[in-house]
C-alpha cells in the first residue's frame, strides 16, 4: 500500500476520481456531477455494495422536508445537541455543526435532485435521538440504497470502474496526490491521474491487525463488516502525514441472530421488547446505548442474549426483511407463554416469567426498572411471545482521517494536504472516542453528507468543467 513517485504523465486523467463505490464514493461522484466536472469511481468488487448493502439503509438528518411533513418538528440545533449528548462532548463540536447543518440538505438533495427517494422511518426514535430523524428508502435496507445510488450516478453521467482494486497512491514530496495504481483480478495494473482524490474505502473493521492495534478490548471479537474495510485510506492517509483520531471509536450492536449471523432488526427492542440472558434475566436498559449493546452481550454467559418480544410486535414487524430472513431460518422461536418460550430458548422458565412479570410492572407504573429504562410509548408486552438469541458484535469503526467542513484531510499540524478528500468510514466520524457514542444512523450520514461535501469542493478545486 505504499505511496509511490508520480510518473512523469498518465495515460488517462479524470479531474476528480474516488476510492471506494459505496455510499460516500457514490454520492461523492454525484455531487461532483453536480457541477459539471468529470468524475470516475474505482471500486474494488465486481458489484459495488460496500458496507452500505448490508446496512439498514437509514442516514439521520435533522429538519428535513420529509419530517416536516409527518409532523416532525426538527432542527440543526437539535441534532447537534444530542450528537454532543451522546459522545458526553468528547467530539469536535466545530465539525459536528457541520455535519448536523448539512445531513438535512443532502438527504433533500439525493431525494429532489437525484431521484434517491429517502423517507422519515418513524420506527427508529429514542437511542439518543430526540425525535424520528433517521431517513431511508421505500424497502428500508442497504441493498435498496446502494441500487438508487447506482441509478443516479448512471443517470447523472459518473463513471464507474468495477474490479478496480486501487493499491497504491502517486504523490510528490508537498503531499499533492497525482493519481493512483489499480489492480485488476488478472493481476494487470493501470496508472489513473487526477486533479483530486477521494477516500471512501470505509474504515478498518474488517482488518484485524489494525483492531488489536487501535481497539484492543475489541481484538478478539466477531466483526460483521464488509470484508474491504481494510482500512486502506487510514494507512494512505499516514504515509502522507494526515491525521488521525477516535482510533478507538466503533459501531457494536447486540442483535445479529445466532448462530445464523443474520442481522436482526432492533426495531422490537425500541417497541417495548426487552433483552435477556441464558439466565432468563435481563441485563441493561436495552435503550441506553444501542452501540454499546453489542459488548453489553458479549459480557453475558456465553456471549449471548435473547431479545424477547410478542405477537402483537411479531405481526406489526414481521415484513421486515431482517425478519423475514430471521423467520427463514428458523432463528424466531415462538411460546404460548412464558414457560413454553423459555423452553423453546432453552433458558429457565421461573426466572424467564419473573422478568416477565417485572416488566410488566415497570410498565403499568407499579415499581421503577431496575435498569433505570422507562418504557415510554410501549405497550404491555402479552402472551403468545416471540424470541431470538443474538450475539453482539463490532460493525464498523468509527475512527479515520481528520477532515475539515469540506472533506479535505488534515495534516496533524492542522494544514490541509493539498488535494487529498475522505469521507464516510474513511474519516473520523462525530462518536467520540469510544463505543457508546454512535448515534444510531451516524454511518450512513458521515458517508452521504461528507460525500456531499467533499465531491462539491474536489470538483471546485479542480476546475476542469466538462
Ligand atoms: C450490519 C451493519 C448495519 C449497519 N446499519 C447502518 C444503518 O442503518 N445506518 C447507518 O447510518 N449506518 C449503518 N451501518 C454503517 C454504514 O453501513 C457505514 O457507515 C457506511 O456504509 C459507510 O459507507 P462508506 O461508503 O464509507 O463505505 P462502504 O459502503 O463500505 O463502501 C466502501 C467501498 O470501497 C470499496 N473499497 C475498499 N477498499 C478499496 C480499494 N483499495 N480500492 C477500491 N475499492 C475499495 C469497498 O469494496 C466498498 O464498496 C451499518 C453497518 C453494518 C455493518
Amino acid at each position: 500500500m505504499p505511496i509511490l513517485p508520480p510518473p512523469r504523465a498518465f495515460a488517462a486523467s479524470v479531474p476528480v476520481l474516488i476510492a471506494g463505490g459505496g455510499a460516500c464514493g457514490l454520492t461523492a461522484a454525484l455531487a461532483a456531477r453536480d457541477a459539471g466536472v468529470d468524475v470516475l469511481v474505482l471500486e474494488r468488487d465486481a458489484t459495488p455494495q460496500g458496507t452500505t448493502s448490508m446496512s439498514l439503509g437509514a442516514m439521520c438528518a435533522a429538519g428535513t422536508r420529509m419530517q416536516r411533513e409527518v409532523g416532525i418538528s426538527d432542527s440543526p440545533e437539535q441534532f447537534f445537541a444530542d450528537v454532543m449528548a451522546r459522545t458526553k462532548g468528547e467530539t469536535d463540536p466545530d465539525f459536528v455543526r457541520v455535519i448536523t447543518r448539512e445531513a438535512g440538505p443532502t438527504v433533500e438533495w439525493l431525494a429532489d435532485v437525484h431521484g434517491v427517494p429517502l423517507s422519515v422511518d418513524a420506527d427508529w426514535r429514542g437511542l439518543g435521538h430526540a425525535v424520528p430523524r433517521l431517513h431511508a428508502p421505500p424497502d428500508k435496507s442497504g441493498a435498496g440504497l446502494m441500487g438508487r445510488l447506482l441509478q443516479a450516478n448512471e443517470r447523472a453521467g459518473a463513471d464507474l470502474l468495477t474490479r478496480a482494486h486501487v493499491t497504491d497512491l502517486y504523490a510528490d514530496s508537498s503531499g499533492k496526490v497525482h493519481g493512483v495504481r489499480v489492480k485488476r483480478p488478472d493481476g494487470t495494473t493501470e496508472d489513473i491521474g487526477c486533479g483530486a482524490l477521494i477516500l471512501a474505502t470505509c474504515g478498518f473493521a474488517a482488518n484485524h491487525e489494525m483492531i488489536a492495534k487501535y481497539i484492543p478490548g475489541m481484538g478478539n471479537a466477531r466483526t460483521f463488516t464488509w470484508e474491504n474495510s481494510q482500512g486502506d485510506a487510514i494507512t494512505w492517509g499516514l504515509e502522507l502525514g494526515a491525521a488521525v483520531a477516535d482510533m478507538g471509536a466503533y459501531q457494536g450492536y447486540g442483535a445479529l441472530a445466532y448462530p445464523q449471523l443474520q442481522l436482526f432488526n432492533y426495531t422490537y427492542v425500541i417497541d417495548g421488547g426487552i433483552m435477556v440472558n441464558t439466565e432468563g434475566k435481563r441485563f441493561s436498559d436495552e435503550m441506553a446505548d444501542v452501540s454499546g449493546q453489542g459488548v453489553n452481550v458479549l459480557r453475558q454467559p456465553g456471549g449471548v442474549a435473547f431479545i424477547v418480544y410478542d405477537d402483537a410486535l411479531h405481526h406489526k414487524y414481521k415484513d421486515m426483511i431482517e425478519t423475514r430472513n430471521a423467520m427463514e431460518l428458523n432463528a424466531v422461536k415462538f411460546g404460548k407463554d412464558a414457560h413454553e418460550l423459555a423452553a423453546a430458548l432453552g433458558i429457565p422458565g421461573d426466572a424467564f416469567a419473573q422478568t416477565l412479570a417485572d416488566v410488566r410492572a415497570v410498565k403499568n407504573g407499579t415499581r421503577t426498572d431496575d435498569f433505570g429504562r422507562t418504557f415510554a410509548e410501549t405497550a404491555q408486552l402479552n402472551p403468545p411471545y416471540a424470541g431470538v438469541k443474538v450475539t453482539g458484535a463490532l460493525y464498523h469503526t468509527q475512527g479515520g482521517l481528520v477532515v475539515d467542513g469540506h472533506g479535505q484531510v488534515k495534516r496533524a499540524d492542522g494544514s490541509l494536504l493539498p488535494n487529498l478528500f475522505a469521507g464516510g468510514g474513511a474519516a473520523r466520524s462525530i462518536s467520540g472516542p469510544g463505543a457508546s457514542g454512535y448515534i444510531p444512523a451516524a454511518g450512513l450520514c458521515m458517508a452521504m453528507t461528507l460525500g456531499r461535501l467533499a465531491g462539491t469542493a474536489a470538483a471546485k478545486m479542480t476546475g476542469h468543467k466538462k
